[in-house]
């Protein structure tokens, strides 16, 4: 089974791709963090041709062997990585890598273009929101730092991942959108693990 998670910025992705592939057993792909990675490896001069992105068990990922998770997070790959994330080079690269792995088990693949570019099959798809201020208020509560400029960054992202010509964030036609607004992970895990019980059931695909 592939279960695609898309939305914009700090909606809560990450914690419930991670959850619900631990719940369900299967592999957490975060394409984000695969993102970011590439951005590091651009930072340290890798060239695109010879870059080696592994993702492994816990979502952890490996830049050219080594592994990079800790290094992601940081609040100076969230811009680059989204610079990085317009050229189709780096997507088609990246693409690749994200369709052999789901190719090759089950996955919970959390990004922005997975049900609508990397797995438009997948047999489910979510797509996960929440109001820009709750997402804002969500990311200075885990990294502290000003409120305004967190804002900010997130509306900057959304707007350049929106509206890149290649892949932009969109939901997919077959998606449930999932509103965490006021849900706390728990119960969005919840919801979602409901959602998973009927897709088995009443399988589409
Ligand atoms: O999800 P996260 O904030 O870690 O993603 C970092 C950046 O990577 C996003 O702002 C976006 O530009 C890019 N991205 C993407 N496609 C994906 C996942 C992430 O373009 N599937």
């Amino acid at each position: 089974m592939r279960i695609a998670i898309d939305g914009p910025a700090a909606a809560g992705k990450t914690t419930l791709a991670r959850s619900l592939a631990e719940a369900l057993g299967f592999l957490f792909v975060p394409t984000g963090a695969m993102y970011r990675a590439a951005a590091l490896a651009c930072k340290r001069g890798v060239a695109l041709g010879d870059l080696d992105l592994q993702v492994r068990e816990g979502g952890r990922i490996l830049l050219q062997g080594e592994d990079v998770t800790d290094l992601l997070s940081s609040p100076g790959l969230d811009d680059l990585s989204s610079q990085v994330a317009v050229e189709s080079r780096v997507r088609k690269r990246l693409v690749e890598i994200q369709r052999a792995i789901a190719a090759g088990g089950d996955v919970v693949m959390e990004g922005r273009d997975i049900g609508t570019v990397v797995l438009p099959d997948a047999e489910l798809k979510i797509y996960l929101w929440a109001t820009e201020e709750e997402r804002a208020r969500r990311r200075h509560g885990e990294q502290g730092g000003d409120y305004a400029e967190i804002l900010a960054g997130i509306r900057r992202r959304d707007e350049r991942d929106s509206t890149r010509p290649d892949s932009p964030l969109r939901e997919a036609a077959d998606a449930v959108v999932v509103d965490t607004t006021s849900r706390s992970p728990a119960e969005v895990l919840e919801l979602v693990l409901t959602l998973v019980e009927k897709a088995r059931a009443h399988p589409t695909r």
